[in-house]
C-alpha cells in the first residue's frame, strides 16, 4: 500500500524514546547479557530500520524478526550485526539466509536434515538457534528423544553452526508464575541433554526481563520494551510493576478535513448509527478501517484541539466523525493516540476499548500512514 503523504495522518515515532528504552534496558541486564532488539512486523508498526538504527546507537548486540524478508530487509540497511529469524523459514531458504549471514530456528530434526539437502552442495555453513516448545504449543523441540537425535545429527555437522537454543515463555506477564516456573523446569530439563554447545542460550522476552524473574539467559530478546509499552496489558488487570523506565515512542495524529453542525433527526455514518437529536457540530478526520483504525474504535474520545471527542457513527474505511463541543477550524489537530501514558488516548487505553492488547494496535497501523520520526 502506498504512504499518504498528501494526507494529514501521520504515525510519530519519537527515536529519542526508543534509545531511552534500549538503553535503561542494557542498565539492567547483567554484565554479559546481551540485547537483541525484536523488531519482527516492521518495528511492530514502528518502522523496522529506523528502530533497528537506533537500537544499534543504543547498544544492541542483535535482532530477532519473525520472517526471513524482515531479515533481508535489515540486512539491505547494511546492518551488520547477528540477525535471529524466530519462526520457521522453510527450509528451502536455508542457502539465502547462510549466503546473508541470517541464522535461523530449528524447529524439528526434520527440517535439519531438509535444510542440510540444501545445503549439501554448498559450502555456506548455516547459523542456527534450536528452538523448544517449553510450553508455548507453537514450535521447537518438544520430545526428548528427536532432540537427543538431533544433537546427535549436528555434532561435527560442516552445515551447521549451533549458535543458540531457546525457547519462548507463554505467561511471563503474569503476577501468578507456576505455568512460567513449569516451562523454566521443562527448558531446563532439554538443556541437560544437550550434546553440542550452543554460543547462546536465551529465553527472555521483555516481560520476563523487567519483571525481574531472574532466570539465566544469554540473550534478551527485547520487543515491546524498545517501544516503551508494559508487556502486562491485559485489560482487565493493572500493569505488573517494570523495574525499567518504559518511554512510549507512538502517537498518531491527523486533523479535522470538515466541520459542519447537522440538524435533527440526520445520521452519521453507513447505517446512520449516530442520529443528531439537536443542532450537532460534526468533525471528518480522513482516518479509517484501512488505516487499522479499526470500526470498533467507534465511540473512543480521540483529541480535537483541547477536547476529547466521541466517535460518531461506525468507522469508513477512510475517513470516521466525531461529535464536538463547539466548532473548531478545519485543519485542527486531532490526536487519536497519544504518547502521554496520563492522557486518556494513550495507546493501553485505545487498545482495551477494543478488547486487545496495545501490540496488536500498534501493528494493525498500516503502511498508508508515514511514518515521521523525530528525537525528543
Ligand atoms: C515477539 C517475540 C519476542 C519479543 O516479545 P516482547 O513481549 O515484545 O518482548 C521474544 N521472543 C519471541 C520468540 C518472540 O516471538
Amino acid at each position: 500500500m502506498i504512504a499518504g503523504i498528501h494526507r494529514p495522518a501521520v504515525v510519530k515515532v519519537n527515536l529519542g524514546a526508543i534509545r531511552q528504552n534500549i538503553e535503561n534496558e542494557i542498565k539492567n541486564l547483567q554484565p554479559e547479557q546481551k540485547l537483541f532488539a525484536v523488531v519482527k512486523a516492521n518495528g511492530y508498526g514502528h518502522g523496522a530500520v529506523p528502530v533497528a538504527k537506533t537500537a544499534l546507537k543504543a547498544g544492541a548486540s542483535g535482532f530477532c524478526v519473525a520472517i526471513l524478508d524482515e531479515a533481508l530487509e535489515l540486512r539491505r540497511a547494511d546492518i551488520v550485526k547477528p540477525i535471529l529469524v524466530l519462526g520457521v523459514v522453510s527450509p528451502e531458504y536455508a542457502p539465502i539466509a547462510a549466503a546473508n549471514d541470517i541464522s535461523l530456528t530449528v524447529p524439528s530434526l526434520e527440517w535439519l536434515k531438509k535444510a542440510e539437502k540444501e545445503l549439501e552442495n554448498t559450502d555456506l555453513q548455516l547459523k542456527i538457534h534450536l528452538g523448544i516448545d517449553s510450553g508455548m504449543g507453537r514450535i521447537g523441540f518438544y520430545e526428548d528423544e528427536e532432540f537427543t537425535e538431533a544433537n546427535d545429527f549436528l555434532k561435527d555437522n560442516p552445515h551447521f553452526f549451533v549458535e543458540g537454543m531457546f525457547c519462548h515463555f507463554a505467561s511471563a506477564d503474569s503476577a501468578v508464575d507456576t505455568y512460567f516456573q513449569k516451562q523454566v523446569a521443562k527448558f531446563n530439563h532439554m538443556k541437560s541433554l544437550l550434546k553440542i554447545k550452543p554460543k547462546w542460550i536465551h529465553c527472555d522476552n521483555t516481560a520476563a526481563s523487567i519483571f525481574g524473574k531472574d532466570i539465566p539467559s544469554d540473550i534478551v530478546r527485547y520487543g515491546i520494551g524498545i517501544y516503551g509499552l508494559n508487556p502486562s496489558s491485559n485489560p482487565s488487570s493493572p500493569d505488573l510493576k517494570s523495574n525499567v523506565e518504559l518511554k512510549p515512542a507512538l502517537s498518531f495524529v491527523s486533523e479535522l478535513t470538515e466541520v459542519k453542525t447537522i440538524h435533527q433527526g440526520d445520521g452519521v455514518g453507513y447505517g446512520s448509527t449516530f442520529v443528531a437529536d439537536e443542532d450537532t457540530i460534526i468533525g471528518t478526520v480522513p482516518v479509517g478501517y484501512a488505516d487499522g483504525w479499526i470500526r470498533h474504535f467507534q465511540g473512543f474520545k480521540v483529541k480535537v484541539g483541547d477536547s476529547y471527542c466521541p466517535i460518531v457513527g461506525r468507522i469508513c474505511m477512510d475517513q470516521f466523525m466525531v461529535k464536538m463541543p463547539k466548532k473548531m477550524p478545519v485543519g485542527t489537530k486531532v490526536v487519536l493516540i497519544s504518547d502521554k501514558p496520563e492522557d486518556p488516548n494513550n495507546i493501553k487505553a485505545a487498545a482495551d476499548y477494543v478488547d486487545t492488547i496495545h501490540y496488536e494496535v500498534a501493528c494493525l497501523l498500516s503502511d498508508r500512514l508515514p511514518r515521521v520520526y523525530y528525537e525528543d
